[in-house]
């Protein structure tokens, strides 16, 4: 009958293509940067869930040679001055008129596209501020040395074009804590949880 002849063809497709997957897997597998789903089987999910992770690393990779200085700050950015970063060295996020210096705007471009895939929404509410546009924030929001929520003009991270403030649902916040790390960015000002700033390697 054709039908089983069919079902002997497509037998043999999938061993072909499970052959395959075993032979790129063991490529893809040592660059995962974390995780723990080590044991790989001859799935073709298994080997979508590899290739996204070692597409995740090779993305985080391409941040491991920016310099920071013992403040955190990109050697190429301190000769600009917080808050005067020139349009050239930033770069858009894809939302809005948000703007980051451009290696941290293509790590979130990267991070929201995986994200995406995982189903999970990450809006922006803040990006890179000017000096001007900070002197600003302090006088609505106040300064944190007086209570606010803003950093003294001249000290934000957003003024190095490495923040962003972010709009998280808590599947989003989880989402973010699990894996904003493979790209650089850090939740790291206390009790803002809305605050991430692209580190790469600090
Ligand atoms: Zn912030």
């Amino acid at each position: 009958m054709a039908g089983v002849e069919g079902l002997g063809n497509i037998a043999a497709r999938i061993a072909q293509i499970n052959q395959q997957i075993t032979a790129l897997s063991p490529k893809a597998a040592p660059t995962r940067a974390t995780g723990t789903a080590t044991g790989a089987t001859a799935s073709g999910q298994t080997f979508a869930t590899e290739l996204a992770t070692a597409m995740r690393s090779a993305s985080a990779t391409g941040t491991s040679s920016i310099t920071l200085t013992k403040d955190g700050v990109p050697a190429d950015l301190v000769q600009y001055g917080n808050g005067r970063i020139p349009a050239n060295a930033l770069e858009s996020i894809g939302r809005g008129g948000h703007r980051l210096w451009s290696p941290a705007a293509d790590a979130f471009q990267a991070m929201t596209a995986t994200a995406r895939r995982d189903g999970v929404t990450i809006g922006v509410t803040d990006s890179y501020r000017s000096y001007d546009q900070q002197v600003d924030l302090a006088r609505r929001k106040g300064l944190y040395s007086q209570g606010g929520l803003a950093a003294k003009p001249g000290t934000s991270e957003h003024g190095w074009g490495l923040s962003l403030d972010l709009d998280l649902g808590s599947k989003a916040q989880a989402w973010m804590r699990k894996h904003a790390g493979e790209y650089g960015f850090k939740e790291n000002v206390p009790r803002e949880p809305w605050h991430w700033t692209f580190k790469p390697s600090g």
